[in-house]
């Protein structure tokens, strides 16, 4: 049996650099938490739990006067920041400058009056964030079944979370201009009024689809290997089994079962933006220990 793990798999960019970012700051040996889990990969959080990194609440935020804390690739609202400032917390700002980027625009669009739509997941860290940029006043939506929830007759701008999917988010821009001209049709207004659709979907995620598909055919059988908490191991999980329905995900290589591998000849293994690549070794040193 031959296994493979696949070449496009793992970190982003984005979250190799907080990580770099995170053990550069912990060679001073001062002590150093991070706002929220560093990445949604339990695995690689406890190796640098290891090496010195907390995980702390938003709830906790209060205790750590006068310490240094970690802003992880997702960013945070500007709330975060002056509370910080107010309790003489010293960040350490590792936000993906791919979202400090979409945060700018959301900024620049709300400051000029838009109502701010965003394809993405209310309670995901990056989305809350986004959202704070705009005061609160945000619309989030995750399909096009919630678009009711978009008021009509403003001008409005969609953006998404970096790790949604892109087929729905042109579904979403597609029902959306059509509702809002379908508005202007209906009423007396001169100017049509105003829709843009920014799509922020991350090149790191959105890149990887059609690899993962070839890979992901290519195999008899794939081990998907994320966080189940991962948004973007979610999508691409979802992609994987598509292409090859003897798809099986996974956190840890314990949860690998020998009875799936009955017959097939490749095994491939891939993962999500934020699955360390040493995780999928093991992956693969457990299932091909599972074979013998
Ligand atoms: S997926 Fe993209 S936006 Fe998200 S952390 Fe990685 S590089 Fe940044």
């Amino acid at each position: 049996m031959k296994v493979t793990v696949d070449r496009n798999a793992g970190f982003c960019w984005g979250v190799v650099r907080t990580i770099d970012i995170a053990e550069e700051e912990m060679k001073s040996g001062e002590p150093l938490s991070s706002l929220g889990p560093i990445i949604h990969n339990p695995m690689e959080i406890e190796r640098l739990k290891a090496e010195g990194l907390e995980t702390i609440a938003l709830e906790d935020f209060g205790q750590l006067r006068g310490k240094r804390v970690l802003i992880r690739a997702h960013g945070e609202p500007p709330s975060t920041y002056a509370n910080a400032r107010r309790l003489g917390i010293t960040l350490i700002d590792a936000t993906c400058p791919v979202v400090t980027k979409v945060q700018e625009r959301i900024r620049k669009f709300y400051d000029n009056g838009y109502q701010i739509v965003i394809f993405g997941k209310k309670d995901h860290a990056e989305v809350i964030g986004l959202v704070g940029h705009t005061n609160g006043e945000a619309v989030v939506i995750k399909s096009v079944a919630e678009i009711d929830t978009v008021a009509q007759g403003k001008k409005t701008v969609l953006f998404s979370q970096t790790t949604m999917d892109k087929a729905t988010f042109y579904e979403i821009a597609g029902e959306l201009r059509k509702r809002i001209q379908d508005f202007v049709v209906g009423t007396f207004e001169e100017s049509a009024i105003d829709f843009h659709a920014k799509d922020t979907i991350c090149g790191q995620v959105s890149g990887r689809d059609k690899k993962l598909r070839e890979f992901a055919a290519a195999n008899d059988v794939m081990v998907f290997v994320a966080g189940r908490n991962s948004s973007n191991g979610k999508v691409l999980y979802g992609i994987c089994r598509e292409a090859n329905p003897r798809s099986h995900f996974i956190e840890h290589p314990g949860e690998i079962q020998a009875r799936w591998f009955s017959d097939a000849k490749t095994v491939g293994i891939s993962g999500a933006t934020s699955t360390p690549q040493w995780l999928m070794e093991r992956v693969k040193e457990a299932i091909e220990q599972s074979a013998v």
